[in-house]
């Protein structure tokens, strides 16, 4: 299949060189060519790209699509009490509801440009399903827990796992379902409320199978004072300390960090997801993103869940993350766009270990593309398109979507779902969970 781009503008390489009047040539799942005046006779599809612009795909390294259930009814609530929320919810939700509500938050981020998703929760054979179904990039990692919190009361503590069997069903889910487009990744929920044995036994998955490992860290302080208790040090200094730091680890929100704790970070090449939203939902504090740039370590973004971010467009979180850090520092100058762009782009792939297949448009790389129409208000007038993208990300919305060369998204519709039934199937379950919500949980809340 060949399919060519005309005459367009374009965004090439990791330095995002501007090119006008330029053709991009995708041949099955790659693109061939980007050069001018491409002869397009023998080509499939011939798509007139003057009044777009075309840019990679971007990379949500952090993102729960099954908590589009918990919209907006954490508001005001803090980290714990949040926490106490999601997982009362998740039981009275059916495996099934999941998976419809699950569509709106990843076709959410698609109509926004996400194409590749670090996809995390208890159901990833629900999610491996549903981003197969729509054409979607993805890594998905299951994220379990193996201490008790005991803490808590039963109506809302957490699910918690065997070890050993969590790790021999991790092994299981990856061998059954690991794709080149849907991937499966190894990962736990938290240091908290994960043994090490949890930890490194899926770390030696991640490494037996060539893929990455994901996790949350350091994200408030009550998780630090549990973890501290527990090991006797901080959340990162424990990881470090027992050897379950490394280059295919990414680590998501990371507010509470010490300067040595950086170090260890830079040291050992784990990644850092900045989660910039979803922290000051709950006030659990400011990612350290320039301290970790400084030091080289490699930051890119998520969205993390409809629960507390309220939003599954990571370019919005682009936004925000240049909005903490200039507000911190009250300079204007504290990070440039491209920074922000690479955050959103091969910086999210680099966390997953894709960054010789998508995070930049190059020759040889895979054809996640997305189509801007110029003629949107964003756009225009138009005179810095990728800054355009992240300060007016609000109104930003893909017009066409490639993934694997594969047109998934176009004229602003999937091409692979009915996005009206899906809304009504999705209504009809939500409506049917706020009714067991409001009876079961929000009077305890
Ligand atoms: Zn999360």
């Amino acid at each position: 299949m060949k399919t060519i781009i005309k005459n367009t503008t374009t965004f090439v390489g990791e330095n995002f060189d501007r090119q006008d009047s330029i053709d991009i040539l995708i041949e099955d799942d790659l693109v061939k060519r980007i050069d001018k005046q491409i002869n397009a006779s023998d080509a499939d599809e011939v798509f007139d790209g003057k009044d777009f612009f075309v840019t990679p795909g971007f990379i949500n390294a952090h993102f729960h699509p099954s908590q589009q259930f918990n919209r907006a009814l954490g508001v005001g609530i803090s980290h714990d009490k949040q926490m106490d929320l999601l997982h009362a919810t998740d039981k009275i939700k059916k495996p099934d509801d999941k998976y419809w509500l699950s569509y709106l938050a990843v076709l959410e981020g698609l109509r926004a440009g996400t194409t590749c998703f670090y996809s995390v929760g208890s159901e990833i054979e629900t999610q491996i399903k549903l981003y197969n179904k729509l054409g979607v990039r993805a890594a998905c990692t299951m994220i379990p827990k193996d201490i008790e919190a005991n803490e808590k009361d039963e109506s809302v503590r957490a699910k918690t796992w065997d070890t050993k069997e969590r790790i021999k069903t991790a092994e299981e889910l990856h061998k059954k379902y690991h794709s080149d487009l849907v991937r499966v990744h190894f990962g736990v929920a938290n240091v908290r409320y994960a043994s090490d044995e949890l930890i490194l036994g899926m770390q030696k998955l991640a490494e037996k199978y060539d893929v990455y490992f994901h996790m949350h860290a350091a994200e408030a302080n009550k998780y630090v004072e549990s973890v501290m208790k527990r090991t006797g040090h901080r959340p990162v200094e424990h990881l470090y300390k027992t050897g379950a730091l490394n280059h295919r680890v990414s680590l998501a929100h990371m507010t509470k960090l010490m300067p040595e704790e950086i170090k260890f970070l830079a040291e050992k090449k784990a990644h850092v997801v900045h989660c910039p939203r979803a922290n000051s939902y709950v006030a659990v504090g400011v990612c350290p993103m320039k301290e970790l740039i400084d030091e080289g370590v490699n930051v890119c973004l998520g969205s993390d869940a409809a629960i507390n971010n309220n939003s599954n467009r990571v370019l919005g979180d682009a936004h925000a993350a240049h909005d903490k850090l200039a507000d911190r520092y009250e300079k204007a100058d504290i990070i440039d766009y491209i920074t922000l762009f690479k955050m959103l782009t091969i910086n999210g792939a680099k966390a997953m270990g894709l960054e010789k297949q998508i995070g930049t448009i190059e020759e040889g790389k895979k054809a996640d593309l997305v189509l801007w129409s110029k003629n949107e208000y964003p756009f225009i007038p138009g005179f810095n398109l990728l800054a355009d993208l992240i300060f007016a990300d609000d109104g930003c919305m893909a017009h066409t979507v490639f993934i694997n060369g594969k047109k998934v998204l176009e004229n602003y519709k999937s091409t692979m779902m009915n996005e009206e039934e899906l809304k009504q199937q999705a209504k009809k379950i939500a409506h049917r969970f706020y009714s067991l919500f409001k009876e079961r949980i929000f009077k305890n809340l």
